[in-house]
């Protein structure tokens, strides 16, 4: 690995250059707690000169044509490609999920960049001639400057990925600031960027925390802020983004729900729902938390996730045959097993429990196995919560429309899914549950790249998501142009 304990740099108007910060973080590998580099929490100073280096490359960056933009996303892609293998592992040491889950993250990453390479047909703009006799309309999209994103730990590869290709596509200049706690994936991929001969300024890299974020979110010439990460930044970034006249678009947190009827398939469904709940070890805001088993399934699922859950291969990520690694910080462990403690004080049962487990190898690793707790009361903290670890709380209740109450209730609206083999339930349920991403038969509803990743409530703040068509509006100001051009025709030719 080649960071080891050095502080990273940042990349700024096309060069790689070390922090003048005065703090730094250590980032570690959650597996083992090794020590992999030291992140700077960048100055403001360091903000404004990636907003100035990207303001100046914008003014030839939005000349260049589309069809030319899109050659380095085309050469982008293929650099993504060949460091494949390298990148995974990069995510796997740094956020601990299992290789399998790593190369997933990355083929996700990389169908956002080929999406991209649409832009000259989805950026086109509409028109219509002869609004009123000789006046013609058009509108037309225009990119709106520097723009930002801020991504949080657990896919350090995909996020950034889900919005800097559309922005850099449609004619925006770019910074990226990785979560802290992640950022050597970044790295990586930039020193890609970097090979694909991007003019300098028009993507830049700074590291930090709260500050730098701040400086991001205070600086007049960057037009435009993306955000993923928890609820309460999600609110106050959208809030201090937008009060500085900024479009921003901010995923928050989630707390998912999966409903089983009597009828769905218990087989595929317990195999489903365990890869939601467990995989990634829960930190994945599309994660199943909350399972609500109607009537009968209440005996059927529970006895087949439980045995799921037991018999989950925990370990590094790295090691083949491991299906979860660890969560990702001690402060994540220490908050998980305290939020499966308060559970069972407010009367929920532990059917099996993943707390303090002994992982040969890494007995300094973060680890909680699959933890699954029954009885759960849907009004308490455990299932309001977003736990985001692997820990699913199962609920039971007699009726599709008591179950579809309780996932209505809750103040997130991230994913829901139902599991059933009845079309009548499924169309039900697709029309009345209040969540942007639905599953029917599906654990984990991740729209692909061309669709947007539609987050709801508390889930998402503003208007338009990332991804896709949404990607182009965000990243785009119309400008409608009125024609009128009187001609005295057989005077001029
Ligand atoms: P986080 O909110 O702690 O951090 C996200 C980013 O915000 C990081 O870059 C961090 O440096 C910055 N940040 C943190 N606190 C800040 C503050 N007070 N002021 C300004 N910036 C701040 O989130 P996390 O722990 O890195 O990620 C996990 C969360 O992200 C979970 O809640 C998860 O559900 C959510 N998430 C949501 C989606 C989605 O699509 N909705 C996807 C992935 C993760």
């Amino acid at each position: 690995m080649a960071f080891l304990t050095e502080s990273l740099p940042n990349y700024i108007n096309g060069r790689w250059c070390a922090s003048t910060a005065t703090e730094y973080i250590d980032v570690f590998n959650p597996a083992t707690t090794e020590i992999l580099a030291k992140v700077p929490l960048s100055p403001t100073s360091e903000v404004n000169q990636a907003a100035e280096a990207a303001a100046e490359a914008f003014v030839t960056w939005r000349r260049t044509p589309p069809t030319e933009r899109v050659q380095y996303l085309f050469k982008l892609k293929n650099l993504l490609e060949e460091h494949f293998e390298d990148l995974a592992r990069t995510i796997t040491l740094e956020c601990g999920k299992t290789l399998a889950e790593s190369k997933g993250e990355m083929r996700r990453a990389i169908e956002n960049v080929e999406v991209a390479c649409g832009i000259p047909v989805m950026m086109q703009g509409t028109n219509l001639e002869d609004i009123a006799q000789g006046i013609d309309e058009i509108m037309i999209r225009q990119p709106l400057g520097v723009c930002a994103v801020i991504s949080p730990f657990n896919f350090p590869g995909m996020i950034p990925l889900w919005f800097m290709p559309y922005a850099l596509a449609c004619g925006n200049t770019y910074i990226v600031k990785p979560s802290e706690k992640v950022p050597l994936t970044m790295q990586k991929i930039f020193q890609l960027l970097e090979k694909t001969g991007l003019p300098k300024g028009v993507v830049n890299l700074v590291n930090g925390a709260k500050a730098t974020v701040d400086a991001i979110l205070d600086h007049p010439k960057i037009r435009a802020i993306s955000f993923v990460g928890s609820t309460p930044v999600a609110k106050y970034i959208y809030s201090r983004a937008a009060a500085n006249g900024k479009r921003v678009q901010c995923q928050g947190g989630a707390k998912n729900p999966i409903i089983i009827l009597p009828d769905a398939d218990m087989e595929m469904t317990r195999r489903i729902a365990a890869d939601s709940a467990f995989g990634c070890a829960g930190q994945r805001c599309l994660a199943a938390s909350i399972a609500i088993t109607v009537a009968e399934a209440r005996h059927t699922f529970t006895e087949a996730i439980a045995e799921t859950a037991k018999t989950r291969i925990v370990g590094n990520g790295l090691d083949p045959g491991v299906e979860m690694g660890p969560v990702i910080t001690a402060a994540s462990k220490a908050r998980i097993e305290g939020l499966i403690q308060k559970g069972t004080e407010n009367g929920a049962t532990l059917l099996v429990d993943g707390r303090q487990p002994k992982i040969p190898g890494c007995e300094q690793g973060h680890f909680i196995c699959p933890t699954i707790l029954q009885n759960v009361d849907p009004a308490s903290e455990i299932a309001q919560t977003e736990i985001f670890g692997p820990v699913l709380s199962l609920i039971h209740v007699n009726s599709i429309d008591d179950a579809i109450a309780i996932v209505n209730s809750h103040p997130y609206g991230n994913m829901a899914c139902l599991f059933t083999t009845s079309g009548a339930a499924a169309r039900k349920f697709r029309y009345e549950a209040e969540a942007g991403n639905i599953g029917i038969n599906i654990g984990v509803a991740a729209p692909m790249a061309f669709f947007p990743f539609s987050g709801w409530k508390e889930s998402f703040f503003g208007d338009l998501h990332g991804q896709g068509n949404h990607a182009v509006e965000f990243f785009t100001q119309t400008k409608v142009v009125v024609e009128r051009w009187p001609s005295d025709w057989s005077r001029q030719f």
